[in-house]
């Protein structure tokens, strides 16, 4: 019995199934992930040998392949969100955590690239949090 993931972009354009198995989480801190994000970090499952299969709305999804490396991004063309790329390099489907509309079936493996994360988010755990958005 082959595990199924399913996920879809914010604006519900593009849906996914994803059949197979996470072996690793990554959160990456590099400066690529950064710009590609927006934010401190990108979140990324990794499945080797899986199976992508887009439910709906394939011919909205784009890829950006970063040139002279393997750093790539799959993402909605209306609303951008980030959507699984396949690396043909290391024969895995990239899976952005915030993409599955099923439970996130693992903890992150490690952080990386951290030498060069963004200064503002290395000492966040004083700052004040709140449950919804504050009055
Ligand atoms: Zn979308
Ligand atoms: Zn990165």
């Amino acid at each position: 019995m082959v595990n199924k993931y399913r996920g879809s972009c914010l604006c519900g354009r593009v849906k996914y199934e994803l059949s197979g198995d996470f072996q690793s989480f990554f959160l990456c801190y590099c400066t690529r992930c950064q710009k590609g994000t927006g934010s401190a970090h990108a979140a990324n499952l990794f499945a080797k040998a899986s199976t992508l299969v887009w439910l709906n709305g394939e011919n909205d999804v784009r890829t950006y392949e970063h040139p002279n490396s393997l750093h790539a991004k799959s993402f909605c063309s209306k609303c951008g969100s980030a959507l699984p790329t396949f690396a043909e390099s290391i024969n895995s489907v990239v899976v952005p955590a915030g993409s599955l509309d099923s439970p996130v079936p693992i903890t992150p493996t490690a952080k990386i690239f951290t030498g060069s994360g963004a200064k503002w988010c290395l000492n966040l755990d004083d700052v004040p949090s709140y449950e919804k958005l504050p009055e």
